[in-house]
């Protein structure tokens, strides 16, 4: 049978353990208690999702989800540290430690037919309010989104269940979609963008048949509610894999959806824009290859610096204000623009617009004022995107290293470089100068 029936119909393949690589030493110790203590219960229990398809290429799995046929309220029951959470989706979440193990009820696919009320499909939209149906595990495929998301590795014999042919396109290296592409879009428009995502991460093929419908449903995603694009957004550019991630969302149309505004600045300018995009993409890649911090915040700056400086310059030419006063101005309109359709909390929304506000400040390099900025909390931020700048001819290679080099030097030698005789106090507004300062310095100092 190909692959393309097994994703139509309904034929179980059960990969013995003697045949398939998934090893108990690589599934983290919680999951195998989670696993076991189930199976004791008297439940079926699995391994289920991305766990399964990491491992059986090979890579570290970012977290464990189990599923079973006990409800969540017996879940509950079997694990003292655990509790039932989600309205959409009823599923358990078992702690040890920092380590969280999710536990879903196995539950039926959506069927628009289905008109029981835990099972709630929008008529006009065709997609799924609320998914609390149980089933049985051949139900449970049915409603996961990619073959290669749907392989179960079985705790009771350590065999693989695979129903949709996933381990074969696993192996093909293909992401297809389980059913009928343009239903499921449907359905969760979010899938479109996990196809962008998994395709990057996984160094898949996106299947002709799956990646078909999604230009023309990208709009979909209009509807998608601001804070969960904030969480796919999160997955999408720090799982390091943001620059392919990025060119696939452009290639299938869905970044205009996400970012319209950068979307439209990229397409009416050269080249040099989208270089200054990946670069900062390229940036946070190596960061997360690296294991280095990163926020959000960062990227997200990156995506506005376009339409916010275009927006600033016009208000410049208009005469109607300073350069800083404009950049202040487009921050503030553009985010609360763009926060409508990916939410930003004010958490990383704040220090964006911030980062974005100290650019016009780099220009000066004379007086306390431009020397406190190298104290300032979002001075390190700043500085990368100002380097980045220069792929946009914003900022001079001779500017750009002034700032490198001033930042290694000791107090008293900036303060030279920045013409301020003596540097009693310290850098207005900086670390070291608040530290020695106290109180009454730092109420005036706050920027
Ligand atoms: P990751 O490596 O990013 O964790 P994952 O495949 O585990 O990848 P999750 O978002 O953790 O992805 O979801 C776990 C599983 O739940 C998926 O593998 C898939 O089977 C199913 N799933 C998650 N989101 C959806 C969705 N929107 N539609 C259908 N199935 C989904
Ligand atoms: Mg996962």
């Amino acid at each position: 049978m190909s692959s393309k029936e097994k994703n139509q119909k309904n034929s179980a393949e059960i990969i013995p353990r003697s045949e398939h690589q998934v090893s108990r030493d690589n599934i983290s110790d919680a999951a195998l208690k989670v696993l076991y203590r189930l199976k004791k219960g008297g439940y079926q229990a699995y391994l289920v999702g991305g766990s399964v398809r990491d491992l059986l290429l090979k890579k570290s799995p970012k977290d464990f989800d189990v599923t079973t046929d006990a409800t969540p309220e017996q879940i509950n029951k079997l694990f003292r540290n655990s509790r039932i959470i989600g309205r959409r989706f009823r599923l358990v979440h078992v702690r040890f430690g920092r380590e969280i193990i999710e536990v879903a009820t196995f539950r039926s696919s959506a069927d628009p037919e289905n008109d029981d009320h835990d099972h709630e499909v929008s008529e006009g939209t065709g997609r799924v309010l609320r998914d609390n149906v149980f089933g049985s595990l051949e139900d449970d495929v049915w409603r996961r989104d990619f073959t290669a998301n749907a392989l179960y590795y079985n705790i009771a014999d350590f065999s693989i269940m695979d129903c949709v042919g996933g381990a074969d396109d696993i192996f093909d290296r293909s992401l297809k979609m389980i059913g009928d592409p343009e239903q499921r879009y449907r359905e969760d428009p979010v899938r479109m963008l996990r196809a962008a995502r998994f395709a990057a991460k996984l160094e898949f093929d996106i299947d002709a048949e799956t990646a078909k419908p999604i230009p023309d449903l990208a709009y979909l995603l209009n509807d998608v509610p601001a804070p969960r694009l904030f969480d796919e957004f999160c997955k999408l550019f720090q799982s390091g894999h943001a620059v392919e991630g990025f060119r696939h969302l452009r290639e299938y149309g869905l970044f205009a959806h996400l970012f319209p505004a950068t979307e439209q600045w990229l397409q009416e300018g050269d080249e040099a824009r989208l270089e200054f995009v990946e670069a900062a993409l390229a940036n946070t890649d190596k960061r997360v290859a690296e294991d280095r911090p990163i926020t959000p915040m960062f990227l997200y700056g990156i995506f506005l610096w376009g339409p916010v400086s275009e927006f600033a310059k016009q208000l410049v030419d208009e005469g109607s204000c300073t350069e800083l006063q404009a950049v202040i101005a487009g921050a503030a309109e553009l985010s609360l623009k763009q926060n409508e359709r990916v939410f930003f909390p004010k958490r990383f929304s704040l220090p964006m617009r911030e980062m974005l506000q100290l650019q016009p400040r780099f220009e000066k390099r004379q007086g306390r004022r431009a020397f406190s900025l190298l104290g300032h909390p979002r001075f390190r931020a700043a500085y990368d995107l100002m380097m980045l700048r220069q792929k946009l001819g914003e900022i001079d290679e001779e500017s750009a290293v002034w700032w490198t080099e001033v930042q290694k030097l000791s107090e008293d030698e900036q303060a030279k470089r920045f013409g301020i005789k003596g540097t009693k106090g310290g850098r207005r507004g900086s670390r070291s100068g608040r530290r020695r300062g106290g109180r009454a310095r730092r109420s005036k100092n706050a920027e």
